[in-house]
């Protein structure tokens, strides 16, 4: 299938390319320390993802600890609500610790211990990614040191408190403004000290080449399980498929599945409380071309040009800028980026709730949401929805603001 000279058909031999670009985005604007590293991690990982005892490994992994393949479940009674439109959900609220990002911390970890790391470095912001990578890190046995800024320290409390249960270690970030960004800038320092003995592991399809790759590739077993479970429970590809778009990995992992079948995708951004400038999180809808955190792509930029301070209901999903795949996949149009706004995703939220019994995270309201809108507009077909991960995590905020409905 081709896409404005883009051949679908052999899109993974070609993007990203030997420097990790996609078109123009992406690549790996970093320190010749840290080059040498992501250099050694890129050499690691093309040679292991060809090894079958690696392959069968992470298999049985998936298999025996995380619970997969996760289901597809159909959601017959919100879709009944709405119309004609046959709704779907895959359901990463299902994997292990309730959410996706497990799937590429366990893929990351195993690699580390191939390599023969003792340790694996992260940063975390809302502390999700370092409850995935600090639970990766106690099955295999490394050492993990999870970087935090103390301000969300102080918000995250009970993401700390799993962290630590599970063996971890949570370094305090105290400078500037004490959050994900200082954390990222720390966890970095302290991997290009470490990185004879440890490995750097982030937390979506972002940072420098090869983390873009090789987290959509850890993730695209999403993808791989829900076309086929679909086409088992139906006969047919959905007509559009829809997944929200943080840092972009659930969305990357799941759309990889699709790329070259006659299937709509659109990714979901969080339109927060409007479109001004840290009242959203909208960077491919809003920002422009820029390098932050060792690639390129679009970012949401202040009037200095630095990443622009940014605003989501969803804390997974406000990141100034997005993969640098998503940025391509926009630009040659395969995929529509659109956007959803925290009043739509809160309604969604008691929807899939009340209707299905299913409570989704927030960050995967978003694509619920728009799924719902979908429905609405095409009056015929189906929809198939990544559900990124579970609500519990964000049960305190919804009665906290907005009681129960
Ligand atoms: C972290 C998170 C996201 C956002 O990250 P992506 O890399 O964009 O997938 C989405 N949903 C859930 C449940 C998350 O925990």
């Amino acid at each position: 299938m081709e896409f404005n000279h883009i051949n679908f058909d052999t899109y993974f031999k070609h993007y990203p390319d030997e420097n990790g670009y996609f078109g123009k985005y992406g690549g790996s604007y970093i320190s010749a320390d840290l080059q040498k590293a992501m250099d050694e991690i890129t050499e690691a990982y093309f040679t292991i993802c060809k090894s079958g005892k690696f392959i069968s490994e992470l298999r049985r992994i998936r298999k025996e600890f995380q619970g997969r393949p996760t289901p597809v479940s159909h959601l017959e009674r919100l879709s009944n609500s709405l119309g004609n439109v046959q709704l779907y959900v895959k359901r990463e609220d299902l994997n292990h610790t309730g959410a996706h990002k497990l799937n590429h911390c366990m893929g990351a970890a195993l690699l580390a211990k191939y390599m023969g790391k003792k340790k694996v470095i992260a940063e975390t912001g809302a502390g999700q990614h370092g409850v995935a990578l600090a639970t990766a890190a106690a099955y295999f046995g490394l050492e993990c040191d999870i970087y935090m800024g103390s301000v969300d320290i102080k918000k995250q409390a009970p993401n700390v408190a799993r962290m630590k249960i599970l063996g971890a270690n949570v370094v305090e970030v105290t400078h500037g403004l004490a959050t994900l960004k200082e954390a990222v800038d720390a966890a970095f320092e302290a991997y290009a000290r470490e990185y004879k003995d440890a490995i750097y592991c982030i937390g979506s399809v972002l940072g420098p080449h090869p983390f873009p790759m090789m987290v959509r590739d850890f993730q695209s077993v999403v993808g791989i399980e829900a076309r086929e479970q679909f086409v088992g429970m139906t006969g047919e590809l959905p007509d559009a498929i829809v997944a929200c778009v943080g840092g972009g990995s659930n969305a990357a992992g799941f759309f990889s599945g699709f790329l070259n079948d006659p299937v709509d995708i659109y990714g979901v951004e969080p339109l927060g409380r409007g479109p001004k400038l840290g009242d959203h999180a909208a960077s491919l809808k809003y920002g422009t071309e820029g390098i932050m955190h060792g690639f390129n792509s679009i970012m949401l930029k202040d009037e200095n040009g630095d990443p622009a301070p940014v605003y989501s209901v969803a804390s997974g999903l406000d990141y100034p800028s997005s993969g640098p795949e998503h940025a391509f996949l926009r630009d040659c149009g395969r995929v529509k980026y659109d956007v959803v706004n925290d009043d739509d995703t809160i309604d969604a939220f008691f929807a899939l709730s009340r209707m299905e019994g299913i409570i989704p995270a927030i960050e995967s309201a978003h694509a619920v949401a728009y799924g719902i809108q979908l429905a609405k507009q095409l009056k015929k077909g189906s929809v198939l929805i990544n559900l990124s991960g579970r609500g519990d995590k964000d049960m305190d905020y919804i009665i906290e603001h907005y009681g129960i409905r």
